[in-house]
């Protein structure tokens, strides 16, 4: 560790497995610089303190009934996050700060999603900085909502789909973040309020790295009026921290790909919420069987739904694989992508694993599901130019199949695997010394310590 600051800072994770990871992550890098760090979570989806001995985890009833906690209709959870935790959050952080520290808080970083927790920090004249845990890319265009409501753009239209939306480049009115919800007006409202409570903070901390996506960043500089500290990636700082996952990782997914040639694996995951109905889960099934490649593929159990993991695949189907195919319920995924037999990721485009999978130079075919992924997913086909959406979106075995051979076959797969390789390259140079990452960390720590007015008084 650096020299100690002799400060403490509070992190409040969302809790989600997307949003657990970065906060961990970070957690971890402010450490090392020397901040003494106490994470407060909720007791749903808590994370495992004994893997971070270094931290201080305090945990409080969520008050989530067991039905709003399995939905998966995330604004409708994210709803109930941001109302049932409010007086418990409060609370728990009333405690803390009551009793006599060491060293004193110095400010809370919250999950940008966790909009409640501005007003509690200003109820008690603490600095909130904001994590966002997705890129600053699909922020952008959360911010030109209210823009697109007034141009109805929404409800989406059918007719509508392969509309350019002239207001955002790069999109077309099928790629707008949408995420399906009993209550829609709910949404539009949730990003309302996420969106001036993040102005309202005192600094945002991103995940993303400058030369990945400086225009978004410099867009949201003069939008958001708020300093901006571009850092990541993340999990690129130190090989060695721990593992943030809900679920055991299955250490199987490396030993088999130690069996396998190089770059010659498609690694299939979709992350820890999408889910997928059984007709895609048996055409996905199939395509991979069909392409003839190598495949590791993350099934989580219950995300088929009817099934409780792989019994709706046909009988005799993984042994007729010659072990060809290898399923996990849940992969060390940063491990596996960085395996040298993985060749190619295909993925929902949640934004970590979008950002490992350019931290790897492992090119992607990306099939997103909601939100800012439809976003991430336009900016790795178009933009980067580092993968391609599985064409016409279709999940069906034929068009997977083929869409695995271009990749791994096909000039075009090798023209993208090269523009990968050079990303990668990007992606690592920011951490050094000088990298624009190193020195936007630079600035949070400084900025941080900034703040310093504004902390609790230490023991007497
Ligand atoms: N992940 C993992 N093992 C898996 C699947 C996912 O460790 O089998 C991790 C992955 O590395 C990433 C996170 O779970 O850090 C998923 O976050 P992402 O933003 O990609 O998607 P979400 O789960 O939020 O949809």
């Amino acid at each position: 560790m650096e020299q100690k600051q002799g400060r403490r800072l509070v992190l409040f994770p969302l809790p989600l497995q997307g949003h657990i990871n970065p906060m961990l992550e970070l957690a971890n890098i402010l450490h090392s610089r020397g901040f003494y760090i106490t994470v407060i979570h909720t007791n749903f989806n808590s994370p495992n303190p004994s893997n971070y001995p270094n931290f201080t985890f305090h945990s409080f009833p969520d008050g989530l009934s067991q039905t709003e906690a399995s939905t998966n209709d995330i604004p409708s959870l994210l709803l109930h996050l941001n109302t049932k935790c409010v007086q418990p959050f409060k609370e728990c952080l009333a405690t803390l700060i009551s009793v006599a520290s060491e060293e004193p808080y110095t400010c809370l970083i919250s999950d940008g999603l966790f909009h409640f927790t501005q007003a509690v920090a200003d109820s008690f004249k603490l600095p909130r900085v904001v994590l966002r845990t997705a890129g600053a890319s699909s922020f952008a265009v959360f911010t030109a909502f209210p823009l697109l409501l007034e141009k109805d753009y929404f409800p989406i239209q059918d007719s509508r789909l392969e509309e350019a939306v002239i207001e955002l480049p790069f999109l077309k009115v099928k790629d707008l973040p949408t995420m399906s919800t009993r209550n829609p007006e709910k949404f539009f409202e949730l990003l309302t309020t996420m969106i001036s409570a993040t102005k309202a903070s005192s600094g945002i901390i991103w995940n993303t790295f400058e030369d990945l996506e400086q225009p978004a960043l410099d867009l949201l500089k003069k939008q958001l009026c708020v300093p901006l500290f571009s850092i990541g990636p993340f999990h690129k700082y130190n090989s060695a921290i721990s593992s943030g996952s809900l679920l055991t990782e299955d250490k199987s997914s490396i030993s088999w790909l130690d069996t396998q040639p190089p770059k010659s694996v498609v690694y299939v995951s979709f992350g820890s919420i999408a889910a997928t109905s059984e007709a895609e889960f048996l055409e996905i099934a199939w395509g991979l069987a069909n392409s003839e490649q190598p495949f590791l593929w993350v099934v989580r159990p219950w995300s088929v739904s009817g099934a409780e993991w792989l019994e709706l695949l046909p009988k005799g189907f993984i042994e007729n694989l010659g072990g060809r195919g290898h399923i996990v319920k849940w992969a060390p995924q940063k491990e596996v992508l960085a395996h040298v037999s993985v060749g190619a990721f295909w993925t929902h485009n949640g934004w970590n694993s979008t950002l490992e999978s350019i931290c790897e130079g492992v090119p992607m075919i990306c099939m997103p599901c909601f939100s800012d992924q439809k976003v991430n997913a336009v900016y790795v086909s178009r933009v980067w130019k580092v993968g391609f959406q599985l064409e016409n979106g279709k999940l069906e075995r034929g068009e997977i199949e083929q869409n695995i051979r271009k990749l791994m076959k096909a000039k075009e797969g090798e023209e993208i695997r090269c523009r990968a390789s050079k990303l990668k390259e990007k992606s690592l140079s920011c951490l050094k010394q000088g990298g624009s990452s190193y020195q936007s960390l630079d600035s949070l720590v400084s900025h941080i310590l900034s703040l310093e007015s504004f902390s609790f008084p230490a023991k007497s």
